[in-house]
């Protein structure tokens, strides 16, 4: 079985996110789409960071009752501050029927060769990567790194929404309805996060 894993802090987890691993877990040979939710890092403290475990429950809720995609606490068991590397290691020796990927974007593969033992990860396990923009002012490369024939391109279309946008709209009072799901809107609502 082949499993893409999508990291993210998911503060909370939107539509963008979403529509991604939708698109991967139907358009590819991907079996499954785990969201790995990213611990709180001890040593980049940040305010607006819900509790790890408050944005594990946003992400259970976002993808329940759809059976290709899952939520994975695997991180918030391992050492910190945590790499890439190590968590495919240890996800690969508890689940040896599984094969990993990693989904990345586009803009993190011309950054992707400063990843730890990056080479490793792509020999070993295989990178899915979809379009998305450069930050403004990040430098453009033509990465080879999409020729490799262990990195596979991924159609998908380019949405410019982010967990930082939807804060902002909750800090202002306004509706966040549709940038996440209904499931995911409530529960902002109820524990009166990002406030
Ligand atoms: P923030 O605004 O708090 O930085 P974010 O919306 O970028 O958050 P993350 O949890 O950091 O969310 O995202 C997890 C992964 O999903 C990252 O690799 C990020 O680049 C990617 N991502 C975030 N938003 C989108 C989007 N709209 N389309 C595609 N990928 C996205």
């Amino acid at each position: 079985m082949k499993v893409g894993l999508f990291f993210g802090s998911f503060n909370p987890i939107h539509i963008g996110h979403l529509i991604i691993a939708n698109i991967m877990a139907e358009t590819t040979d991907l079996d499954k789409v785990w969201f790995v939710v990213t611990p709180h890092n001890p040593l980049k403290p940040s305010k607006s960071l819900l509790h790890d475990f408050d944005r594990y429950d946003m992400v259970r809720a976002a993808v329940y009752e759809h059976y290709k995609l899952q939520v994975s606490d695997v991180e918030f068991h391992l050492p910190k501050p945590n790499y890439t590397i190590h968590t495919l290691v240890h996800l690969t020796e508890k689940h040896p029927d599984k094969q990993f990927k990693v989904i990345i974007g586009e803009d993190n593969l011309d950054s992707f060769t400063k990843w730890k033992n990056y080479e490793r990860i792509i020999e070993d396990y295989g990178l899915y990567v979809y379009p998305r923009l450069q930050t403004p002012g990040a430098p453009v490369t033509n990465s080879d790194l999409k020729r490799h024939p262990n990195v596979r391109m991924v159609e998908a279309p380019l949405m410019d929404i982010s967990a930082t946008f939807i804060r902002n709209c909750i800090k202002k009072g306004q509706s966040v309805r549709y940038l996440v799901p209904d499931s995911v809107e409530a529960i902002i609502r109820d524990k009166k996060f990002y406030q």
